[in-house]
């Protein structure tokens, strides 16, 4: 049973590399998706009918602001996605040495022995990959990631501390304007099963027809989507994490819906709803710059580990055996990875239903 969820994960993961093959050629698509949206309901719709007079002239002046506004929105979030690093590791990053517990650096220590891959435990993780210590929530995606959600194959970058903010609001405005363009489309869609003689050429009845099925796919996907994070926020998880820590009654980052928001959107409400922060924010909220979070005053890790499952099989992590040796270390990393990469799929197939 676990065997061959494992294997049809890695099999899924496997057609998910195609994709990420395609790159670049991913932002030509949804720049294609925008300009046959704009060809349709800017120059031969609602572009046109500002001549018609009347309410019709009203309702195209309401619809081409709307339009306009919601695309600069959604452009601006995308492009901040795609070109925003999402957080790597600073080079010979060290954990700053946890005083209250009496912890000490675990690298004065013996070795990296006893270091624990546990994703609800603060404790220090180490990459093989980038021979370097990893941050708490970070994963490796190529390269050790910051807070690390999903890879994204529609913005060809990873989603992570730095940008999961722009990639939510990417989200948010995509379904706004899909929906606007769904709704000031849908009369003419409608128009194309009825008896009626529907002015046009076959050119634009077509643009128009595949705009519409297209805005709707999206308004649709992209729902189900931004409903996934909504929750995941408000629960101050990511996609990985959520995918690792199924059984967990308790989670160490949880501070509250308010704060578990502002983590990710700022205190400023100036800036919630623009791919940006304050410059008061970056400065005295570590959780933007993706190496330090905040975890619950009365946390116990000790309670945690008590009911964890000790089986793989659910993609937890096993405690770190006291020999630290390196069969124990390289399990952690593939049981990590698979749950990296159960997320690459589940945020490719979500977003194409
Ligand atoms: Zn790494
Ligand atoms: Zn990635």
């Amino acid at each position: 049973m676990h065997r061959s969820g494992a294997t049809m994960a890695w099999n899924v993961f496997k057609f998910c590399t195609a994709l990420r093959g395609l790159g670049s050629i991913m932002i030509l698509l949804v720049l294609g998706v925008v300009g046959v949206t704009y060809y349709s309901v800017v120059l031969n719709n609602y572009g046109p009918a500002l001549y018609d007079g009347g309410l019709d002239s009203i309702t195209a002046v309401v619809v081409l602001i709307l339009f306009h506004c919601l695309l600069v929105m959604l452009l601006w979030s995308y492009f901040s996605v795609v070109l925003t690093d999402p957080g790597s590791v600073p080079p010979n990053w060290r954990p700053a040495m946890d005083e209250e517990r009496g912890e000490v650096d675990p690298l004065n220590g013996s070795e990296f022995n006893g270091l624990q891959s546990d994703p609800s435990n603060q404790r220090i993780r180490y990459c093989r990959k980038c021979n370097q210590l990893k941050p708490p929530r970070c994963h490796h995606c190529g390269r050790c990631v910051l807070k690390m959600d999903h890879h994204c194959v529609w913005v060809v970058n990873c989603v992570g501390a730095l940008n999961y903010k722009y990639f939510l609001l990417f989200l948010f405005y995509t379904f706004l304007e899909t929906s606007l363009v769904t709704l000031a489309l849908l009369p003419h869609f409608i128009a194309f099963f009825s008896d009626e003689e529907i002015p046009g050429t076959p050119g634009i009845l077509a643009t128009t027809f595949l705009a519409f099925v297209l805005n709707l796919a999206f308004a649709l996907s992209v729902l189900g989507f931004l409903i996934m994070h909504i929750s995941l926020v408000a629960a101050n998880t990511t996609t990985i994490e959520a995918y690792e820590k199924k059984t967990t009654p308790k989670w160490r980052y949880d501070l509250g819906r308010k704060k578990n928001f502002e983590q990710v959107f700022g205190t400023d409400k100036r800036y919630w709803f623009i791919p940006a922060y304050s410059d008061e924010d970056l400065r005295r909220m570590p959780a933007l710059q993706g190496l330090e979070y905040p975890s619950k005053p009365d946390f116990d890790s000790q309670e945690y580990q008590t009911v964890q499952p000790l089986s793989a099989s659910n993609c937890s992590l096993p405690p770190a055996s006291s020999s630290g040796n390196n069969s124990g270390e390289r399990e952690r990393e593939r049981v990590s990875r698979k749950a990296a990469d159960g997320c690459e799929n589940g945020g490719w197939l979500m977003g194409t239903i």
